[in-house]
């Protein structure tokens, strides 16, 4: 069996006046990342501080059959570093399940599994701290990060604090146990037996909540009415060429473009990372026709995509959904339903904690301006970093909020730290760059 070994400055016991090398803010999958790298690197002190008392990865919205849309090598640490002792395989070996594993023959991996293999990585790391949140952040040389707990010193900052629920403004105080977003989907959609569910979000979180409802055996709600904004329920592009968009070189190729440029790219190439994977339309499909043609349920499920809802007014448990077409947009709609669920995204969470030097950080509209280690761009020593995890979408592409590229941006990111520079992979076979003779000249 693996064994781990910690490293020993951390926890609440540093010495008065020690600094860390890096302290993390926030323990998602992209900090925990960072970490798991750092762990090889006993001369970066480090201290990664997460708000919430254990480790957790949208535990509100692991329905029960969810998968994983990523490649099983894209977990914390391979891509960059495939000895690491926290790799997937690691996990998988610690638990003595490597042979089952591979005999199980998973076509994509239980999302589950994929979040028990980070808490995993979690436990085994003593440089990581679970119920202590950060409230400021202040700098007289050395960064101050203040907590509900004490103070500790940094000579740099990690922060990947992640995204929150986004519900449109008319909801927003309509929220309770009959109009929740997705992320409570477990806890909040149990007793929707006999009523009328609208789901709003034609994503991969509003279609795993789709299959969920019309798979409940003994406990079917009565209607299930799906509302997309795009024209129709769309699969993720999950073919070769376009994965090549989530490869380091493009994103240093789409960190160079002008900022229309990346804008225009993000837009049209969205299904590539906010598609539904194929085997859940498919299985959503398979329900829909079982239950309309095979049990006699012919209205339980209503499919409304290329619509927009632009209001919900009611009371709990009565909504009155209007909702316009697109290709219609001076017709307006009505669904009625007892329970909404708002699969309709995420935004990234506010950093308020950085008041105190947020004038000295340089922005790119919602964004914080970063350069090519993921730290941003601002008025102090060179030698003092925030870098900043999935909170660069429009500088750095779709990649950015992913798994794909975790462990080459933490990578990126401990170069910056020791100094280092370690990219060693091939280019894509695709020229992205334009080739002008006396410009950007190919890196091999
Ligand atoms: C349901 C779901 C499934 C997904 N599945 C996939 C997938 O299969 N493949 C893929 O590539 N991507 C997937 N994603 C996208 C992406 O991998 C995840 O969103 C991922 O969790 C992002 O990691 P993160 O570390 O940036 O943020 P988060 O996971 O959100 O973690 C941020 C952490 O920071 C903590 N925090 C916030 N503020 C503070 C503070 N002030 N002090 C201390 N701690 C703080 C939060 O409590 C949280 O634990 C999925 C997203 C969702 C919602």
């Amino acid at each position: 069996m693996n064994t781990l070994v910690s490293h020993p400055v951390n926890q609440t016991t540093e010495p008065n006046g020690f600094r860390y090398r890096c302290v993390g803010i926030g323990i998602g999958p992209a900090n925990l990342s960072l970490a798991s790298l750092l762990h090889s690197h006993p001369e970066v002190s480090n201290l990664f501080l997460e708000r919430n008392d254990t480790f957790s990865w949208h535990d509100g919205q692991l329905i029960p059959g969810a998968t994983l849309q990523v490649s099983l090598l894209k977990d914390l640490v391979s891509l960059s570093d495939p000895t690491n002792a926290f790799s997937f395989l690691s996990y998988l070996h610690a638990q003595g399940r490597i042979y089952h594993f591979i005999n199980a023959q998973f076509d994509a991996i239980p999302r589950q599994e994929f979040r028990n293999y980070m808490e995993w990585a979690s436990r085994n790391n003593k440089n990581l701290v679970f119920g202590e949140e950060v409230r400021a952040v202040e700098f007289d040389g050395l960064f101050h990060v203040r907590t509900n707990r004490r103070t500790v010193r940094a000579e740099n900052i990690a922060i990947g604090i992640g995204h929150q629920p986004w519900i449109p403004r008319y909801a927003q105080d309509k929220l309770g146990s009959t109009q929740f977003h997705v992320t409570d989907f477990l806890d909040r959609s149990r007793a929707v037996e006999g009523k009328r569910v609208a789901v709003v979000g034609g994503g991969q979180s509003g279609a795993e909540a789709v299959l969920d409802l019309l798979s409940r055996r003994d406990a079917l709600p009565r209607r299930v009415c799906w509302i997309s904004r795009r024209e129709n329920f769309f699969p993720l592009d999950d073919s070769p060429f376009t994965n090549d968009y989530y490869m380091p070189s493009h994103s240093d190729y789409f960190a160079r473009l002008d900022r229309a440029t990346r804008a225009k790219f993000n837009s049209r190439q969205v299904l590539t990372s906010d598609g539904i994977s194929l085997s859940t339309l498919q299985e959503i499909y398979q329900r829909t026709y079982v239950h309309r043609f095979v049990n006699g349920s012919p209205d339980l499920v209503m499919l409304r995509p290329n619509r927009e809802v632009v209001q919900v007014t009611g009371a709990p448990g009565a909504w009155d959904i209007a909702v316009r077409h697109n290709d219609h947009p001076g017709a307006v709609e009505h669904v009625d339903a007892d329970v909404i669920v708002w699969a309709t995204g995420y935004r990234p969470a506010s950093m308020d904690f950085l008041a105190p030097i947020d004038a000295r950080l340089e922005r790119e509209s919602q964004e914080y301006r970063i350069d090519q280690n993921f730290a941003v761009r601002w008025d102090g020593p060179p030698d003092r970093n925030i870098f900043i995890q999935n909170a660069a979408r429009q500088q750095r592409g779709l990649a950015d909020p992913n798994l794909s590229l975790l462990a080459w941006r933490s990578q990126r990111i401990i170069d910056r730290l020791c100094g280092a520079r370690t990219d060693n992979q091939q280019p894509s076979f695709i020229e992205w760059a334009v080739e002008v003779p006396g410009r950007e000249p190919r890196r091999v």
